[in-house]
């Protein structure tokens, strides 16, 4: 058996656990990562990430590679399902193929000496001994165990309080990347549904999100495969412009939203949950793997500021953490609501509000602005 007596084992090699595994070496702290494919691969396209996420990849030396191969925003545009209602600058957002900002996160960890154990699934973990068995049936023993097992976590299923069975939203989305020459962040605006479009390079690949309220329960999968026909048929009130030029044959996939309720406490003994396994989130406010990267980088400063005492770090993570992510899964959820709106009457008023106010740039700002970094220098 591998000698991990003073690691922490990091479950998950996604955003999640390769930030928090950057962090924590470049801060000499020893960890360890089991993730249960058998290579390192992405789903989910494309991503966007505002400055929260970037000021801290670029505190681990990856921003300005990753800057290069993604598109870089400062202006949005908003439409109804026809006509244009507004165009806005917007705070910096860099928009990527996930795979792009996986594959910066998985050279960095290995530049900076990790070891990743591919085709290691966790089945069990026994809480007294911090000791994991996993679907090899490889047993190892360690420090600290951070769960970052993604959306459907097994460890937060396992150690963390009940109630926490999904419920359906009501909602589904299809994503799927074609050529454009879209130069800005494009919202159309409903009623029942939503579509966003972004470049996330400079070759003009253009990556789509496309929301819409359904009548019947879709699976939870990013990997469900579409038909472009579905695609056209589900948005046809829309002008057709709005995607990017979709050849037969495409990839499109289509999967049903699910809405998870925060949990109480982020920690459990010698558990710390991270990303999406502690705060499962609606993808309406892009957030999700910005508030993976806070996490992770909060975690593993709080270790380092507080000596590898991972008690003393976890309660502070849960308190600082807890409030921010819920305040995001909040405004994510509200977020849905401001762009599916139907009363007409309502509709006017924000379509109003976003062509001649600052306030949904302001709100975004404030999300943006915060540092977690300086966040966690106030607790050290
Ligand atoms: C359509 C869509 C669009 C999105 N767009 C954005 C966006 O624009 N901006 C943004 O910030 N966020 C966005 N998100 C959210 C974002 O993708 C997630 O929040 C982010 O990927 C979470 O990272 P994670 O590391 O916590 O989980 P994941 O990326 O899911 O990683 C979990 C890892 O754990 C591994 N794993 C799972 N179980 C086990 C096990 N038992 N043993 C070992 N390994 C295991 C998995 O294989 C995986 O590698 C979007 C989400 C969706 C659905």
């Amino acid at each position: 058996m591998q000698n991990y007596l003073e690691y922490i084992a990091i479950i998950g090699g996604g955003i999640a656990g390769l930030t928090l595994g950057c962090t924590l070496l470049k801060e000499g702290i020893p960890v360890v990562i089991f993730e249960k494919m058998s290579e390192e691969t992405s789903h989910g396209a494309a991503i966007s990430l505002s400055s929260n996420a970037l000021r801290l990849l670029d505190r681990l030396d990856i921003y300005s590679d990753l800057k290069t191969k993604s598109f870089v925003h400062s202006e949005a545009s908003i439409q109804g399902p026809q006509k244009k209602i507004c165009a806005f600058r917007t705070p910096e957002v860099l928009t990527t193929r996930r795979q792009t900002l996986m594959s910066l996160l998985h050279s960095r960890f290995l530049n900076l000496g990790g070891d990743i154990c591919y085709d290691h699934a966790l089945v069990s973990f026994d809480v007294k001994k911090c000791e994991a068995t996993f679907s090899n049936k490889k047993k190892y023993n360690f420090k600290h165990l951070a769960a970052c097992d993604g959306i459907r976590s097994s460890i937060r299923d396992t150690f963390f309080p009940a109630n926490q069975n999904p419920k359906y939203s009501g909602y589904s989305a299809w994503r799927g990347i074609g050529k454009s020459a879209l130069k800005s962040i494009h919202f159309a605006l409903g009623p029942r549904g939503h579509v966003v479009s972004y470049p996330i390079n400079n070759d003009g690949d253009v990556s789509f999100v496309a929301v819409r309220k359904e009548d019947f329960q879709f699976k939870e999968s990013w990997k469900e495969p579409g038909s472009l026909n579905n695609l056209l048929d589900d948005f046809s009130t829309y002008d057709s412009s709005i995607f990017p030029q979709l050849k037969d044959g495409v990839s499109l996939y289509k999967w049903g939203i699910y809405i998870r309720p925060p949990l109480q406490s982020m920690i459990l003994k010698n558990i710390t949950l991270v990303g999406d396994a502690a705060h499962p989130m609606v993808p309406f406010l892009g957030q999700g793997a910005c508030m993976a990267i806070e996490d992770a980088y909060t975690f593993a400063m709080l270790c380092k500021h507080k000596n590898r005492n991972f008690s003393d770090a976890q309660n502070i993570y849960d308190l600082i953490r807890s409030e921010r992510t819920k305040k995001i899964q909040k405004a994510s959820m509200l977020q849905g609501k401001i762009y599916h709106m139907k009363n007409p009457m309502l509709v006017f008023a924000r379509n109003s509000v976003m062509k001649y106010t600052n306030i949904p740039g302001n709100d975004l700002k404030r999300i943006h602005d915060y540092d977690a970094h300086k966040e966690v220098l106030n607790f050290s």
